[in-house]
Order: C-alpha cells, then sequence, then structure tokens
C-alpha cells in the first residue's frame, strides 16, 4: 500500500509525497456500551486502514483527494467551514487541522493531500478513526511537531465529536492510536487510560457485517444512555462503573426491570473485560471466547440492543468448529457479528454460516477475515 500511495500521489499530484502514515481501523473485541458507563473495553487493531500522503505547498492552498472520491478538491488554508454533500470526507482532515490548535499544535497550512484505504467504509471497523489519526500524523510530520499518542488519539476523538459532529467514545481513537500487532488494547475509559494486552498472533477475527440497521437506532441508543444514567442514579453512584455485580442484584426490587437489566449487562460487561484481561495472560482463548459469547447472550436479554439476525448469526458461529466464541460488535440494533476463531477455521466454514443465513433471511451478510494489527505510524 505504501508504493500504491506513492504512485497515486505522483499521478494526482505531478510529485513525490513527503510523509506517508498510515492508522488501523478496529474491533470492539469486549465491553458492550461500557465506556459511557465509565467502565473498561477490549478493542483489537486490525491488518487493514486508512494510509494517508501530504506533500507541502507554498501558496496556501489545500489539495485533497482520495480514492473513495476520485476527484481533487481545493481549498484555501482559510477555508475551515463544515463540507457538506459529495466532499464532506473532507471534514475529517478538515476536523483534525480544526482540532491541532485546542492542543497547542500547529496545523500545515497549504498542502497536497491523498488518502487510500482498504476498511469498507461504514462496516463499524471505523474507518472514520482511520483517517483521523493517519491525518493528525501526517500533518504533524509535515509540520515538524512530534506529539505522543495519548494527544493523537485526542486530536481524532475531538475532530470527531466537535467537527464532524458524532459523539463517539474513545475506542475508535484510541485502539488505531495504541494498537499493536498480536495484541488487544485495554482502554479504562474513566482516566482515560491505554495498556495492551498479547493475543497470539494466530488468532483471527471474521466479521460478519449484516447490513441491517434497526429504524430507530439513534433513538434506541439515546434510550439505552438514559437508562444507564437512571439505574446509576438509583444505585447511589454518579456512573455505573462504580457498582459491583452484587450491589446491582441486591438492589433488584428498587429498580425497575429495565433499569436493573441495563445496570447488570453493564456492570457484568464490565467484570468480563477484567476476566478477559485475566484469560488473555494465560492465553487461554476458549475462556476468552465463552466470555464473548456471554457478553452476546447479555445484550441479547439484558441490554436488548441484538437483533434476530445477529443472534442467528452467533448461534451459528458458536456450533461451529474452531470458532473460540462470537458476539455482536459495536452498538448494536443491527450491524456485525465478530467471532475470533483458530487458524483452522477458514472461507468454507466462513460460507456455511454465511449460507444457512441467506436461507433464513434472504440476504447474505459480508465476510470479513482479519487479523491484528499495529496502530497508527509514519511509514
Ligand atoms: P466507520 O467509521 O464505521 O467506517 P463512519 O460513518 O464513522 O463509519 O465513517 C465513514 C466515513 O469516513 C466515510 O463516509 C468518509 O467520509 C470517511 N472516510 C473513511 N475512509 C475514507 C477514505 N479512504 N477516504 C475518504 N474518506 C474516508
Ligand atoms: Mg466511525
Amino acid at each position: 500500500m505504501k508504493q500504491k500511495i506513492a504512485a497515486l500521489f505522483n499521478q494526482v499530484h505531478g510529485r513525490a509525497p513527503a510523509v506517508i502514515t498510515r492508522a488501523p481501523g478496529r474491533i470492539e473485541f469486549i465491553g458492550n456500551h461500557t465506556d459511557y458507563n465509565g467502565g473498561t473495553v477490549l478493542g483489537a487493531a486490525i491488518d487493514r486502514g486508512v494510509w494517508v500522503a501530504v506533500a507541502p505547498r507554498t501558496d496556501g492552498l489545500r489539495v485533497f483527494y482520495s480514492d473513495m472520491m476520485g476527484e481533487k478538491v481545493t481549498l484555501a488554508a482559510s477555508v475551515t467551514a463544515k463540507q457538506t454533500g459529495e466532499t464532506s470526507w473532507i471534514n475529517y482532515p478538515l476536523g483534525v487541522l480544526a482540532a491541532l490548535p485546542a492542543f497547542q499544535l500547529k496545523a500545515p497550512e497549504g498542502f497536497d493531500y491523498v488518502a487510500i484505504s482498504d476498511l469498507p467504509t461504514g462496516a463499524g471497523l471505523s474507518s472514520s478513526a482511520a483517517i483521523e489519526l493517519a491525518s493528525g500524523l501526517a500533518f504533524l510530520a509535515l509540520t515538524g511537531q512530534q506529539p505522543d499518542r495519548e494527544t493523537l488519539v485526542k486530536i481524532g476523538k475531538h475532530a470527531e465529536n466537535n467537527f464532524v459532529g458524532v459523539p463517539c467514545g474513545i475506542l475508535d481513537q484510541g485502539v488505531s492510536g495504541f494498537g499493536q500487532k498480536a495484541h488487544l488494547v485495554f482502554i479504562d475509559c474513566r482516566g482515560p487510560r491505554f495498556d495492551t494486552v498479547p493475543l497470539p498472533e494466530s488468532a483471527s477475527f471474521w466479521i460478519f457485517n449484516t447490513h441491517t440497521k434497526h429504524a430507530l437506532v439513534d433513538g434506541l441508543y439515546a434510550a439505552r444512555h438514559r437508562e444507564c444514567m437512571e439505574a446509576a442514579k438509583a444505585l447511589g453512584v454518579s456512573l455505573l462503573v462504580e457498582a459491583t455485580p452484587e450491589q446491582v442484584e441486591a438492589a433488584k426490587s428498587r429498580l425497575s426491570p429495565d433499569a436493573f437489566k441495563r445496570a447488570k449487562h453493564v456492570v457484568d460487561e464490565i467484570a468480563r473485560v477484567a476476566q478477559a484481561v485475566a484469560a488473555l495472560e494465560k492465553g487461554d482463548l476458549d475462556a476468552v471466547g465463552h466470555l464473548l459469547t456471554a457478553s452476546h447472550r447479555s445484550s441479547q436479554h439484558l441490554f436488548e440492543n441484538s437483533t434476530p439476525e445477529l443472534d442467528f448469526l452467533v448461534d451459528q458461529l458458536s456450533a461451529t468448529l474452531n470458532v473460540h466464541g462470537a458476539r455482536l460488535t459495536g452498538g448494536g440494533f443491527g450491524g456485525a457479528v465478530m467471532a475470533l476463531t483458530s487458524p483452522a477455521f477458514g472461507d468454507a466454514q466462513a460460507q456455511a454460516v454465511a449460507d444457512a443465513y441467506a436461507k433464513k433471511f434472504g440476504a447474505r451478510p459480508d465476510i470479513l477475515h482479519m487479523r491484528t494489527g499495529d496502530g497508527a505510524e509514519q511509514l
């Protein structure tokens, strides 16, 4: 991909790039809806991502090009307005440029820019965080600035929250920034504090993207957020992370049935993240797999953010040889299921799951196979 983006840059801008960077997409491994409850989460940086190439210009113009659009867009460095329509992808690099001063960093004036990707967009793999971090690193290298990883992560999140306008948590950028091959990224969302946990390099991820999306997904997400905050209040804590599973059980009669289920999911899920870290440290992928599937069952029955499509995939995968575990990944209410497998799980088995799914639901899920990969870097 490095040669590919250098060649494309030459074709588009008629010269060589000065800086090439790459940042990976990510998978939410375990820790479902724990972030805004102050909890913990494990994510995997994957071996797919976004590459960005830049070179400085002296005329104050910023010339953007992406393999997604196939057309150059030229903006004066003074243009800081949010883009709409076809060019709205530029809001990701523009958002990063707009974020830099908030971190006492300087944005480059004029430059030529190219982004390419081998990450499907909108598949729950966070291509948005990947383009933010790759762009951030590129702009900073262009101006000779070297921030630490945590600052880079925060710049990406700032861009997505404040400029693009998506209220995502720290998972996407945190994993893209702190990812490491043959590791998972552990995030304590309260710091935030970042760490890595070894994962055998042989571990494989399979994503089954259903392309289904609940019509009311935004409203449902907001409802879950509200229910969690109400449950915390009823438990006398500011965030659910401060309550233990025992405290939630003891409060069952005081909580509404829904508040109890949401709270139980969150505190159990936070406990599962810790159990997963412990199992990973022992290299016990079967134990990790059981935790993944338990996480899904909790989403299905307690948090109620699963769907019949996702449940079906988890049922099929759980019954398939060489699958350690499977769960919905991301916000839920549609989207994708992730399976953690041994290398012996292959395309034939994945296609058999897709066949069964197609027979029941009349459409095939997209299948993506990936491994862990390294975090954002300059190449
Ligand atoms: P996800 O992060 O799950 O992939 P989002 O909707 O958050 O989905 O982000 C996808 C958006 O990120 C795309 O619509 C596009 O604007 C931007 N993006 C991602 N990859 C690229 C790319 N290679 N070139 C230009 N824009 C990209
Ligand atoms: Mg995104």
